[in-house]
């Protein structure tokens, strides 16, 4: 990976500090790489993917089998961060996927549990209803797959411990910094930036719904996803987290709702809807009307009386993420055949937070010239421009 003789402002450049480039500087920074991280905006920003609160941790990846390892290696790396940091990142809570015991929910959940011997838990409706009572309407046919070692990740907080932990190893990061171009040359790797140039060996871009402008090529949508908070009437005990732990439900309809109960000293529930393809559009990011609206959430307003009953019919809170989608729901991680000084990461498909620190691992070994230790050719940025494109994924394939 070297074909630099110069190597000016640092060896290695990560653009972009979402929870992907944010956990790749630090594992390039505790592995004794100088490097220097830059966002367009502050850490922990609401701009793109990784704001909100909190996401769902499951090793259950119905997307893909081969994620499993990388989830699992995750969790180990959050305790890591964990220490390093001092700072809660997970709650252990266990994770609840929910649908006919043959949907793509649960039928995913089972498959994956199956095939890498997953810890999981299956609870008929009646153990459903005993265990998780918020949820209403379950039929006899549905159940729950109960994954004791899921639950629940804080990702504002993960990535301000990872860029803390970077930066105690020496990393040096810029925030409100656009990266405007990154450019190959025979001496390493030009990042330009609106103040000056950075002359890299090889640099990661982890670019999130941006990836494209700095990368053109990949086939990536960038696609508008709302989340939303509801304030239950009253404070009851099957609202909270650990009798609603963090879950994905697959409704008769096939329509899914996912969330969780409510946060240690919070009121709110955090309900949403995965992307019907219906209520959520591809946008520019660049430019984009970040107000809500009740299209926003009316689709779920609907279900939510049947489904999950005293919520409330009108969210408390509501904001618009982003995400970036590829035509077959995975991620591209590597680098590029073009130049593999250059290394990307994104295309996270709505369910790449749970990933976060296995990617920063893997990325950060990919960076040093070590393949990842398990197989990620799924994810490879270049299966694209090898085949033909395939069709896009079908509205229901984004998951969290
Ligand atoms: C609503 C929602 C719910 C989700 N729920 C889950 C879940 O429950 N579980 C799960 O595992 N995943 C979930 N995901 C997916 C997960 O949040 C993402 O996979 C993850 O946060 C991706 O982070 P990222 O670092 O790739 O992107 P981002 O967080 O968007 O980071 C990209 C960064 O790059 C910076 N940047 C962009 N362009 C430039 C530039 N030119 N110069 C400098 N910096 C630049 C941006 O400012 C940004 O900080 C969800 C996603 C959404 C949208």
């Amino acid at each position: 990976m070297s074909r630099t003789s110069a190597v000016k402002d640092a060896e290695v450049a990560v653009v972009g500090l979402g929870a992907w480039g944010a956990c790749a500087l630090w594992q390039l920074a505790r592995h004794g790489i100088d490097a220097i991280g830059i966002d367009r905006y502050g850490i922990g920003n609401v701009h793109g993917s990784s704001h909100g609160e909190s996401r769902m941790f499951r090793t259950a990846c119905l997307e893909h089998p081969g994620l499993v390892p990388l989830a699992r290696r995750s969790r180990e790396l959050w305790a890591e961060l964990e220490a390093e940091s001092g700072e809660v990142l997970m709650e252990r809570i266990g994770a609840m996927l929910i649908g006919p015991r043959e949907g793509r929910i649960v039928g995913g959940a089972l498959t994956a549990a199956r095939q890498h011997g997953l810890d999981v838990e299956l609870l008929d409706a009646a153990a459903m209803r005993r265990r998780a009572p918020a949820h209403a309407g379950l039929t006899d046919g549905q159940v729950g797959v109960l994954e004791p070692a899921g639950g629940l990740t804080y990702p504002e907080r993960t990535i301000a411990a990872a860029v803390g932990a970077a930066r105690r190893a020496g990393a040096r990061v810029f925030t409100d910094t656009r990266v405007t171009a990154v450019e190959p040359g025979d001496d390493g790797i030009s990042v330009h930036t609106p103040l000056r140039r950075l002359l890299v060996r090889s640099v990661v871009v982890a670019a999130g719904p941006w990836l494209s402008q700095l990368v053109p090529g990949l086939p990536l949508d960038v696609v508008r996803m709302p989340t939303t908070w509801f304030t239950p009437a009253a404070a009851e005990p099957r609202f909270t987290l650990e009798r609603l732990p963090v879950f994905m439900r697959e409704l008769a309809d096939g329509e899914v709702i996912w969330g969780h109960g409510t946060l240690p000293g919070r009121s709110e529930l955090k309900l949403g809807l995965e992307d019907g393809g219906r209520n959520f559009r591809t946008v520019d990011p660049e430019g984009m009307d970040r107000s809500v609206s009740p299209d926003d959430w009316s689709v779920l307003a609907r279900i939510l009386p049947d489904a999950v009953p005293g919520v409330g019919a009108l969210p408390s809170r509501a904001t618009a993420n982003l995400y970036a989608r590829t035509p077959d729901g995975q991620f591209v991680l590597g680098p590029l055949a073009a130049d593999p000084r250059i290394v990307v990461a994104g295309g996270c498909n709505s369910h790449g937070f749970k990933h976060a620190t296995g990617i920063g691992e893997v990325v950060a070994g990919l960076v040093r010239g070590r393949p990842p230790a398990f197989p990620l050719g799924f994810a490879d940025p270049n299966r694209f421009s090898r085949s033909p494109v395939g069709p896009r994924p079908t509205p229901s394939s984004a998951a969290l």
